[in-house]
């Protein structure tokens, strides 16, 4: 199937989502395409009145639709549907996303499309099976811990996987009997729309979810302070979870769940397959040009196999395949606006002057758009910037150790925790390493998620709070009651 496609001829979807329709909004915010820097559209910032449109739409369908109160499995039958048309309007989505950000058309038909739908029904199944339990309590007691949704969830994405990021909060949030306002990135929303109406063809009722366009602080603040948004579900970068808490804080008390940054190790033993390490190593930092909250940006190698591994991954890292999202030949990422490409250049520069070595990379690319080279810096300390700052872009850094406590603690962030990769053969190695690991994800011998979704995903320390995916990720958008009944004979 010939993917590649022009990206002047794609018809964007105009305006938010609301009740089920495009609600029309003139001007906005300047859109530029990662891939050739071409300005191409606007995006509306929604007020706090259209943020409480969206929330009145959402709380009358609820009433009106019984989507709460009907029998669950009309909940996972629905959603099993749309999960077919996603797939089945899989190119339309893909090309929506590859106009706007930073994921090669071919990665997305084949992964994020794909990945998706799955996800959907993965949560679609959660509805009819998971629920209210009954406790031990005494013989004349009948304990009960019984789950209710939420009502309205307010979900807030980032910009770098929009699809996949909306179907993690979409999916649970809708299985377990809620209504959504969901705000995307204001630089990527537009598959999110598109995926917002197929749900409605799909006949999941018009309002449940209403997809609002805009930035953090008008729209966001706006959803976050709203009284009758109930929860939020949040992903993107620390700095936003923290402003988001304060928000909360200021206007009211409310759940929420927060995915944020991270700046991932990967240790590597010297007894590790060193080819499938450096495979994984450079894959974490290419795919999407390492804009991937999980991306293993910090190399931690033994000694003895530090030159291997490195000309491992430097020439893995040279047959990536810059090129234009709509060009299915493309395979590396530009990076997503002329800000974040300079401030990763500043991070490289001064890294290099503080006596980083540069073995690969360290500029930009000379194409159109925002195109910045895979690279790879040695000799760098413990506190330079680009060992603790998530830089969001393809930038590794390697440092050295001679034995496991030296390994732990350079792997040790200040502030991060969100993954880590730990490559050996050695298995009580593999295990007692993972148990001192400071990281809500640890992958022993890849570096990659795989397509379990039974999987939670979820940070230690400033890497947020609560789980998305999994058991976890549903039972976060169901609040629970404990119920008591005494069941004495009181005749
Ligand atoms: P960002 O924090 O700038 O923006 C994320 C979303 O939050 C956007 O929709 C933005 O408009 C909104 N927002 C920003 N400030 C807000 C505020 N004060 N109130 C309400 N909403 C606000 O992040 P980004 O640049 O879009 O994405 C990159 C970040 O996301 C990275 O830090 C990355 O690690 C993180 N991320 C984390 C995960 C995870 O699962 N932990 C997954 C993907 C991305």
């Amino acid at each position: 199937m010939a993917l590649s496609f022009n990206p002047d001829t794609i018809d964007l979807p105009k305006g938010h989502f609301i009740g089920g329709r495009y609600i029309g909004a003139k001007g906005g915010l300047t859109m530029h395409r990662p891939s050739d820097a071409i300005a191409y559209a606007e995006c509306p910032v929604a007020d706090a009145d259209l943020v409480d449109q969206a929330v009145s739409v959402a709380k009358t369908a609820l009433r009106e639709s019984g989507w709460s109160t009907r029998r669950p499995r009309e909940r996972t039958n629905a959603m099993h549907r749309w999960a077919d048309l996603i797939e089945a309007e899989g190119e339309t989505l893909a090309r929506l996303e590859a106009v706007s950000s930073t994921r090669p058309i071919a990665e997305l038909m084949q992964g994020d499309v794909v990945i998706t739908a799955e996800q959907i029904r993965f949560f679609a199944e959660f509805a009819d099976k998971e629920g209210s339990e009954l406790v031990p309590t005494d013989d004349l007691s009948l304990g009960m811990i019984m789950t209710e949704p939420y009502g309205i969830v307010g979900a807030i994405t980032p910009w770098n996987f929009p699809l996949s990021m909306a179907g993690w909060k979409l999916g649970p949030a809708l299985a377990a009997g809620n209504a959504i306002v969901l705000k995307p990135s204001e630089m990527t929303p537009y598959s999110t729309l598109y995926l917002a109406q197929l749900a409605v063809r799909a006949g999941i009722p018009a309002g449940l979810i209403n997809v609002v366009l805009g930035d953090g602080q008008t729209t966001g603040q706006a959803m976050t302070g709203h009284p009758d948004i109930a929860k939020i579900s949040f992903t993107g970068s620390t700095a936003a979870g923290s402003a988001i808490m304060a928000n909360i804080a200021r206007t009211g008390v409310k759940p929420m769940t927060l995915e944020l940054g991270g700046k991932s190790p990967q240790i590597v033993f010297a007894d590790a397959d060193l080819t499938l390490a450096a495979n994984a190593i450079a894959n974490s930092i290419l795919v999407n040009a390492g804009q991937a909250c999980v991306a293993g940006s910090r190399v931690i190698v033994e000694k003895s196999v530090m030159e291997q591994l490195i000309a491992a991954i430097t020439s893995r890292m040279a047959a990536s395949r810059p090129g234009p999202t709509w060009d299915e030949a493309s395979d590396y990422s530009p990076i997503i606006s002329e800000r974040q490409i300079v401030r990763i250049d500043a991070i490289v520069q001064a890294a290099r002057q503080a006596g980083a070595e540069c073995l690969a990379g360290g500029r930009c690319l000379k194409r159109d758009g925002y195109f910045y080279a895979p690279t790879l810096l040695s000799n760098v300390d413990q506190t330079s910037p680009a060992v603790i700052e998530e830089i969001f872009g393809p930038v590794l850094t390697v440092q050295s150790f001679t034995d496991e406590e030296e390994a732990l603690a350079l792997a040790d962030h200040p502030t991060y925790g969100l993954a880590a990769g730990l490559f050996t053969r050695d298995l009580s190695r593999s295990i007692r390493m993972t148990h001192r690991l400071q990281a809500g994800t640890v992958w022993v011998n890849r570096y990659s998620r795989s397509r379990d979704h039974i999987l939670p995903t979820g940070g230690y320390k400033r890497s947020g709070i609560g789980k998305d995916l999994g058991r976890d990720g549903y039972n976060a958008n169901r609040k629970s009651k404990s119920v008591l009944i005494n069941i004495q004979d009181q005749t």
